[in-house]
């Protein structure tokens, strides 16, 4: 069994609501352990630069309520080399650390994978943390929940000045390859079409849809357009619908960034601190080379090699199929 003297946590890759409370309850299960933790800022970049410093409860005392991650993170290219890599373990192995949880979305998981194998002495603890929910081995990913709750706050209120302009709103929002914010989002506020990566748009259908809202007397319409979606540009899209769907007035808004701050929901509240806690114990078990996600509402172990090669997010059909007939 590898026994763990110091562990090493850090937060990689894009930033999710979430990630806070999952610190905390790695630094505290961890502490509750006698197990001493040391945050690593930024990421992998924090283990080349060696910025890294000793925690302790009150480290993460009031983190909760804040989106974000306390620790930083980055996207660093010197970790992909031999060289990077060297440095990052002399920097670990000169503090004493021999394990690592990792928080962050498959890049993530893909470095930690190299490294560990390169350096089997370093344990590693994967824990899915990405807007995206596009990972394997997680039904939800720390971010998600909290993401899609900022995106129906804010279609809400377009829906509002929507329908007082009887106007056609194409909004969009992240997801370069995965739909999933755009689906539960779509659902959530009454879409009357969704725009997915994971589907090709036939540019006549949807014209022909947004044309039977109009005959029905419909006062205001959206269409969310994940980012990833392979129609050729929102703007293009706009401006081609607006040349066949004459009584609308159409706007289009992109949300951007604010899809990523904000106080992690109570959802994202309780995934991370149960994916961090579940974490800990499992490296405590012997675990490495693994992750930690949630399954049918229980802890599910996966080894990266699996999550990493397996892929992704599984496009809820059920919930694609009820668009049309829900926003008649
Ligand atoms: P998100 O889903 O938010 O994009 P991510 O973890 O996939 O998160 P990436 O930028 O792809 O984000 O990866 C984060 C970091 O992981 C990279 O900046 C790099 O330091 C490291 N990484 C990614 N791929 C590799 C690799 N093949 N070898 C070593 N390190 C890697």
């Amino acid at each position: 069994m590898h026994k763990i003297s110091k562990l090493g946590v850090l937060t990689s890759g894009g930033d999710a609501p979430g990630m806070n409370p999952c610190i905390r309850a790695v630094v505290r299960t961890a502490i509750y352990n006698n197990i001493p933790v040391v945050g690593v800022r930024q990421g992998y970049k924090g283990m080349i630069e060696n910025d890294m410093y000793d925690m302790e409860t009150r480290s993460v005392s009031n983190i909760l309520s804040l989106g974000g991650t306390i620790l930083k993170t980055a996207r660093c290219l010197t970790f992909h080399t031999d060289e990077g890599m060297e440095t990052a373990y002399q920097n670990l192995k000169a503090r004493g650390i021999n394990a690592l949880v990792v928080i962050g979305g498959d890049g993530t998981f893909t470095g930690a994978l190299r490294f560990s194998k390169k350096y089997p002495d370093i344990a590693v603890m994967g824990i899915p943390g990405t807007i995206d929910n596009d990972l394997y081995g997680s039904t939800y990913t720390l971010g998600f929940d909290t993401a899609t709750n900022t995106v129906i706050e804010a279609i809400d209120k377009i829906r509002d000045t929507a329908d007082s302009h009887d106007r056609l709103f194409f909004i969009e929002v992240m997801g370069r390859d995965s739909g999933a914010i755009a689906l539960r989002a779509g659902i959530s506020c009454g879409a009357e079409a969704i725009l997915l990566p994971e589907k090709s748009t036939a540019i006549d259908d949807l014209i022909k849809q947004l044309k039977s809202g109009e005959s029905n007397k419909k006062s205001s319409s959206i269409v969310i357009v994940a980012e990833g979606d392979k129609s050729g540009g929102i703007y293009d899209l706009a401006e081609a619908v607006q040349k066949e769907v004459k009584n609308y007035d159409i706007k289009v808004t992109i949300l951007g960034h604010l899809q990523r701050g904000g106080s992690p929901s109570s959802f994202d509240r309780i995934l991370g601190s149960r994916l961090g806690y579940a974490a800990v114990k499992a490296l405590i078990n012997g675990h490495s080379q693994k992750m930690v996600g949630l399954e049918a509402n229980h802890i599910k172990i996966t080894s990266l090699e699996e999550a990493l090669t397996q892929h992704e997010f599984k496009l809820e059909e059920d919930l694609l199929e009820m668009v049309d007939v829900l926003s008649i």
